[in-house]
């Protein structure tokens, strides 16, 4: 059985090695999304420029414009179906899986278009890993969770202090730092997340995107996950979605609020409505959708 690498992916397992490195992204080079200023004043990390992605000829999400920077927690709301998993996925082109989907516009990271074609998605998601909704540990020792990825992009050196700090990054360290070669399987399911949390720390991203990451956790691994929010924001640019509207206003810095567009050509999609400072959008949102979604009049 093949494991996923750099890959992981939610539920395909593909295998990648570390010559997909081949087609770096080097961050240095300033193109059309040159870093700017946010409402947060932190550098942009994305500017995602008038986005439409569709499944076949269905728009999911359309024309999405905002920047996202860079050691900040930046949410995404809005109800179900208004494209929130969609659009995080794109932002380290894990939709690329899906045969009939594609885009309009640009993600630039650091400048560069992550979706141009001489970008190899492998080193995208290097750069900006994913954490999902479900646990989704190999079904390998806790320790080889972290090295497998780590082996497959050739980053042998110093293999134990690795998963050491990723284990203890990820606040996992004094829980499991006695059984590392016990099964990941074993563990609770907010263990597993941060495990997976873990995994992803230990190749080094720049970028965590987290969709749902704690839909299937209770209160207590909820929170524990929420804490680590913001221990790591120091270190790591994070994108959240959560259909938690309370999570959301306790971790984020920034929120995207995407609602469903009124009907267009027989359809409707995703739009975002509002995009601002989290204390913005909770207490003084700008749009009357807003207002009625965290009011919890609509949604
Ligand atoms: P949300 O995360 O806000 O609930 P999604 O991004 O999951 O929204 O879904 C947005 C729209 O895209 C929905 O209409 C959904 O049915 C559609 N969609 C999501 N994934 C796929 C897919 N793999 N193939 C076709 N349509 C999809």
């Amino acid at each position: 059985m093949d494991y996923p690498s750099t890959e992981m992916t939610e539920d395909t397992e593909e295998q990648s090695g570390g010559d997909g490195l081949a087609k770096a992204i080097d961050p240095t080079r300033l193109g059309p999304g040159a870093p700017s200023s946010t409402p947060a004043s932190a550098p942009t990390v994305f500017r995602i420029d008038a986005l439409t992605a569709y499944y076949g000829k269905s728009p999911a999400v359309r024309d999405v414009t905002f920047d996202v920077p860079g050691n900040q927690v930046t949410a995404i709301i809005g109800p179900s179906g208004c494209g929130k998993s969609t659009f995080i996925r794109c932002l380290n082109r894990m939709n690329d899986v899906v045969p009939s989907f594609h885009t309009d516009g640009a993600i630039y990271f650091h400048g560069i278009d992550i979706q141009g074609k001489d970008v190899d998605p492998v080193n995208v998601r290097r750069q900006i890993g994913m954490v999902f909704q479900r646990p989704n540990p190999f079904p390998k020792s806790i320790h080889d969770n972290i090295t497998y990825g780590l082996k497959m992009l050739g980053m042998k050196d110093d293999l134990e202090g690795r998963v050491e700090r990723a284990l203890k990054r990820a606040a996992l360290w004094e829980e499991v730092k006695d059984r590392l070669k016990d099964s990941a399987l074993a563990l609770s399911g907010g263990q597993q997340q941060r495990l997976c949390i873990a995994r992803a720390i230990a190749i080094e991203p720049e970028v965590i995107l987290l969709d749902e990451p704690a839909s299937a956790l209770d209160p207590i691994s909820t929170a524990s996950i929420e804490d680590l929010m913001h221990e790591l924001k120091s270190d790591y640019t994070i994108v959240i979605v959560t259909h938690n509207m309370q999570q959301a206003a306790r971790v984020a810095d920034m929120t995207a609020f995407f609602s469903l567009s009124e009907v267009v050509d027989g359809s409707r999609s995703g739009v975002l409505v509002e995009y601002d400072r989290t204390d913005k959008i909770f207490t003084t949102p700008g749009d009357k959708r807003t207002e009625d979604y965290v009011t919890g009049r609509f949604g």
